[in-house]
């Protein structure tokens, strides 16, 4: 979807699209295949630079880090984290300690249990088993998708690698004032993962959602609720915004919100119904949905199904 307000902005990056959404706001949309992970932006409030989730790799945070520079002349004094997962937050420790890292109470509790694992199992997977399949490997795609795989978890075994943690935290929502325009968090139920933030700014009508919403693609729903997302999407739906940066995407309207939300009613009904009829729920394929979301492609498909049909299997 194009907006005819945003402007896309001259930066040279192999990892990202830069857009300049309002007069605070920049997202930053992560290319293709790029290993970037997730969307991230800044928002400049006059005397402050707020930046939005730091991305999955060290190389696209330092250049978001050089964006944010090259268009506001500032450093960023605060990062706002909007969830747990490793393909937001891999660039936290790029800035210093006077650069204050805030989340919510509950996602930092989510990075220093199920984060910090996560960090410990990732030493652990087995490399040269990786590099025998990237040479077996001829599709194009999956070929960048295991490279870019292998460089993540060579980074978190180098020496140089560690997380910096959010070192401010709120509950339900904290608002940072600024000269020129005032940034909102703010936290929902266990949703995409349980302390899902969203940073919101009111004036200017701009939406950081975080990965409360996978633009046109298959949300991954294992770490969360569905039914609780559902219910968060449509309560997002209520704010006015007239652009969302989502977590990851394609810039997006509340259009795309509620695809989402047709998506996780669909695969809901989809799983209970096979269960209820005694019959395999991976058996289930991207035809038997709507029309309007057989052409997404992601195979998190897959593991929403194996997710849903362990959540949901009978007694
Ligand atoms: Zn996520």
């Amino acid at each position: 979807m194009s907006f005819d307000f945003v402007k896309k902005l001259d930066f040279d990056s192999e990892f990202f699209n830069l857009f300049k959404l309002s007069e605070s706001a920049y997202g930053a949309i992560s290319k293709e295949n790029s290993g970037m992970g997730g969307n991230a932006g800044f928002i400049d409030i006059g005397d402050y630079l707020i930046m939005i989730d730091t991305t999955g790799d060290m190389d696209a945070a330092k250049d978001l880090r050089k964006a944010a520079i090259q268009f506001t002349q500032k450093e960023p004094n605060f990062i706002v984290l909007t969830h747990y997962h490793m393909d937001h937050l891999m660039g936290t420790s790029l800035f210093d300690i006077s650069t204050q890292i805030m989340t919510s109470d509950r996602t930092l509790r989510n990075i220093q249990t199920v984060g910090r694992k996560r960090v410990e199992e990732f030493k652990k997977v087995d490399l040269i088993e990786m590099k025998e399949s990237l040479k077996a490997e001829k599709d194009e795609e999956k070929r960048k998708d295991i490279e870019n795989d292998l460089k993540f978890l060579n980074y978190v075994r180098s020496d140089d690698f560690f997380l910096r943690e959010p070192n401010l935290t709120f509950k339900g929502g904290c608002v940072i004032h600024g000269a020129k325009s005032n940034v909102h968090m703010r936290v929902f139920k266990k949703a995409h993962t349980d302390g899902d933030v969203i940073v919101y700014i009111p004036e200017e009508k701009i939406l950081f959602a975080g990965d409360l919403l996978f633009a046109r693609s298959d949300p991954w729903i294992g770490s969360g609720d569905p039914e609780g997302w559902i219910s968060v999407n449509n309560e997002i739906m209520t704010l006015d915004f007239k652009v969302v940066v989502p977590g990851h995407g394609d810039l997006s309207s509340k259009e795309e919100f509620s695809l989402e939300n047709k998506y996780i009613k669909e695969i809901l009904e989809l799983v209970k119904k096979r269960i209820d009829m005694g019959e395999d729920p991976t058996q289930i394929k991207r035809e038997d949905f709507s029309n309007e979301l057989q052409s997404w492609k992601s195979p998190v498909l897959e593991m929403n199904i194996n997710f849903l049909a362990e959540l949901l299997k009978k007694p």
